[in-house]
């Protein structure tokens, strides 16, 4: 059996290596770096695969989240709304451009931002609203645009985790993850569903003017060469990454197939296994599984783990700590027991192995000594 990963890069690389070091010898005979006609090749095809009229590259998920903050002009001291149980780069950003996060608990059945808790966390300060789309199903959008709508505020969506995700709404009509509010921001850090082999990232927008100015704000605020209109970052995606990305996206609707057969398989597994929960799809999203996510609702989590390291398996936990209890965050304004669904998911959730390689002969494998541990460790 092949050695099973977290995500198995090595595999996949095999089967476009090609494809993929083509373009990278292009990059390189050309010498165009920087901007290069890669970049722009890539960006018009993500625009067309996104139906979205504005993506702009930058250099990783983080900065996307925050060139799209700066953009709307946010003030010191304005408030942003965003959920607990995430990667720390949701929150990050806003403390780090002097505004003030607002946390709020998920639902426990997707793990996405619970919009009830995002209705109460409205203050005359909140600017804006940071939904998630967790492990790579989309937040519930249409009641979280709703609300956006009635207060006046800005929706940035993080879809680092979502690329390729489908959003349903009422009125039957469908849009992919990000480009649904004011902008939508992805990470193409190696292990995302559309990973690259390097740092990368980018900001999606309908919104000419704003594209405008998170166009501007990743070149040092400059929009007129070395006028500089407002004070901006250096972030960039590199042509090389461009290039490799490019090859990517048209494998990208594949790779999704082969997260859900790997996560339908799971499903199937441990259906009949009541101490496991297995994730649930809400009917207005998609699920592209960048992570395929259990609860364990019974057993020790440590226990299990071990055994599984001691197969082999690598199992990890996304995520052990909610923001809320993080050193760096710490706030008067909350303590432990303020969002009991994101401290009782840090405590129970258990992620797989799940990327686009698994064979039939590791799920079957990461399966059986799954049900063993859980056994084991009650
Ligand atoms: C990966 C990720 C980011 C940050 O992306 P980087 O490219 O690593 O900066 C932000 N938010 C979420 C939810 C992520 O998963």
């Amino acid at each position: 059996m092949k050695e099973i990963r977290m995500v198995d890069l090595q595999t996949q690389y095999q089967k476009i290596k090609q494809e993929i070091n083509e373009e990278i010898q292009k990059v390189l005979d050309s010498s165009a770096f920087i901007n290069g006609p890669a970049v722009q090749k890539f960006q018009a095809d993500l625009e067309a695969y996104l139906q979205v009229k504005h993506v702009i590259p930058c250099g990783n998920g983080t900065d996307a989240l925050q060139v799209s903050l700066m953009a709307l002009g946010l003030q010191r001291g304005d408030e942003v709304i965003t959920s607990t149980f995430t990667f720390i780069a949701s929150a990050e950003i806003i403390a780090l451009l002097g505004l003030t996060p607002v946390l709020v608990d998920v639902r426990p059945d997707t793990f996405n931002m619970d919009v009830e808790a995002v209705r109460k966390a409205i203050t005359p300060k909140t600017k804006a609203i940071i939904p998630v789309h967790l492990f790579g199903q989309c937040a519930h959008m249409e009641e979280i645009l709703k609300i956006a709508k009635e207060h006046h505020l800005f929706v940035v969506e993080d879809a680092c985790q979502a690329i390729g995700s489908h959003y349903r709404f009422s009125d039957g009509s469908s849009r992919m993850a990000g480009t649904m509010g004011d902008f939508g921001c992805t990470s193409f850090f190696p292990s995302k569903n559309l990973g690259g082999y390097g740092d990368g990232g980018a900001i999606f927008t309908n919104d000419d003017e704003l594209a405008r100015k998170a166009r501007g704000i990743v070149n040092h605020g400059m929009f007129v060469r070395y006028y500089h209109e407002m004070v901006g970052v250096n972030s960039r995606l590199d042509s090389l990454q461009a290039a490799i990305l490019d090859v990517k996206l048209k494998h990208l609707d594949d790779y999704v197939v082969a997260r859900k057969r790997a996560a339908a398989y799971y499903d199937k597994a441990f259906s009949s296994c009541p101490e496991l929960e297995t994730p649930h799809t809400a009917p207005f999203s998609e699920h592209v599984y960048h992570q395929y996510t259990l609860r364990l609702k019974k057993g020790n989590r440590d226990k299990l783990i071990a055994y599984m390291n001691e197969q082999q398996i690598p199992v990890m936990i996304y995520y052990p700590v909610p923001l809320h209890e993080q050193k760096a965050y710490q706030d008067p304004r909350y303590r432990k027991g303020d969002f009991p669904v994101s401290e009782q998911l840090c405590s129970e959730v258990i992620s797989l192995p799940m990327h686009t390689e698994l064979d039939e002969e590791q799920l079957a494998y990461i399966c059986d000594h799954l049900k063993k541990a859980v056994e084991l460790c009650q």
